[in-house]
């Protein structure tokens, strides 16, 4: 056995109500003229959310998915013609897309705050979408200086979106946990956040306002950024950006109906991630997490949202280009019987 632990820095501030450092905390970065981003729809919750900041003194509300980088160069403008020392985002995986691009550009101090599952704000990595074509980039300076989670901002997201990008954040964790640069670090916290997601995402889509659910789903989101922001991903990874990227499918849900599958795939080669993983979700960890799927009453198949049956063949041809590194090699029938089955709704086998 052997590793290499290179850990991120990270600020974290968790609890119901530290909405209110705000202010504080904006000061700590050194901040007297800071930018708020954020999405048309979320504009209003965050002014209301901020009211006591009075060192933001400019909105930018036009953050969008895949952070194209014409809206960022728009976003820039303000930061110039504001003279803007510090910048604070307030929601999803795009609206902290935005604000990690203008850091990118000024170097900026970042406050976020995350709204959603997706684990971004804990990640120096950065996709960017320009004429059409999404590149990544990775950067620490990207990564927030500070990054505020209260659990009141997430009440109101949609039981669907919720569902769907907590089980998103689960993929995270469950590709680190048998990363080629893995390590006893993010092992443990990839297990703890599993644990914490699974338990908590079905109760709160029957009840979207379970405090105790909604905080054990957000410090699962968190510690699967973390993940994700420290090891490589393989071949769950690899499927989605495939199928998100060819096919336009949708992110998170394409992402929860293929987790079970891909898993299933790679578990006769892990045997001892496979023998935690059943431990934590108490069964077949890949039989598990299609049962979570149904719970979170997420779509089983890829033939729901849409992608036809011809795809399949040619998602399995693409899934099998630029070698990568996974656990058990790519074999093109095991593949490609993995995508009929994700496709078609059925069980992994
Ligand atoms: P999102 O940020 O696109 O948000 C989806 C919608 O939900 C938006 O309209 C948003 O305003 C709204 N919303 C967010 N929080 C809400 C709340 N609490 N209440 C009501 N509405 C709310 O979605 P996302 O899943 O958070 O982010 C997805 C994007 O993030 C993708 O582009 C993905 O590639 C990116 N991402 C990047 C990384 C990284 O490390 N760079 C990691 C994860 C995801």
């Amino acid at each position: 056995m052997g590793f290499i632990y290179n850990g991120l820095p990270a600020h974290v501030i968790f609890g119901r109500g530290s909405i209110a450092q705000t202010a504080q905390l904006i000061g700590e970065l050194g901040g007297k003229r800071a930018l708020l981003v954020t999405t048309p729809n979320q504009a209003d919750d965050a002014r209301t959310a901020l009211a006591g900041a009075e060192a933001i003194v400019a909105h930018f509300d036009g953050a969008t998915m895949h952070t194209p980088t014409n809206v960022t160069e728009q976003a820039l403008e303000l930061v110039k013609s504001e003279a803007i020392d510090s910048l604070i985002a307030f929601g999803g995986g795009s609206t902290i897309g935005l604000a990690k691009a203008l850091a990118l550009r000024t170097d900026l101090p970042q406050l976020a705050i995350p709204t959603t599952y997706a684990g971004s704000e804990m990640t120096p990595v950065l996709g960017q979408t320009e004429n059409g074509r999404k590149t990544t980039l990775r950067d620490l300076a990207v990564l927030p200086e500070k990054v505020l989670y209260d659990v009141d901002l997430t009440l109101g997201l949609p039981a669907d979106i919720t569902g769907t990008s907590g089980v998103n954040a689960i993929a995270h964790a469950v590709e680190g946990m048998y990363a080629r640069d893995g390590n006893p670090v993010m092992t443990v916290l990839a297990e703890r956040a599993i644990g914490l997601l699974a338990e908590a995402l079905p109760p709160i889509i029957e009840n979207p306002l379970d405090i105790p659910a909604r905080e054990r789903a957000l410090e699962g989101a968190w510690l699967c950024g973390t993940v994700l922001g420290s090891v490589g991903m393989a071949l769950h990874h690899k499927l989605c950006h495939t199928l998100g990227g060819a096919l336009n499918l949708p992110h998170a849900t394409t992402h929860t109906i293929v987790l079970p599958h891909a898993l299933a795939y790679n578990l006769p080669a892990i045997p001892d991630v496979g023998a935690r993983l059943e431990r934590i979700l108490r069964g077949d960890p890949a039989q598990r997490l299609f049962d979570l799927g149904r719970a979170i009453k997420a779509p089983a198949g890829l033939r729901d949202l849409g992608m036809a049956e011809a795809d399949i063949e040619t998602v399995t041809t693409a899934a099998l280009e630029n070698a990568y590194w996974n656990p058990r090699p790519l074999e093109r029938e095991g593949i490609r019987a993995l995508i009929a089955r994700a496709w078609a709704g059925e069980r992994p086998a």
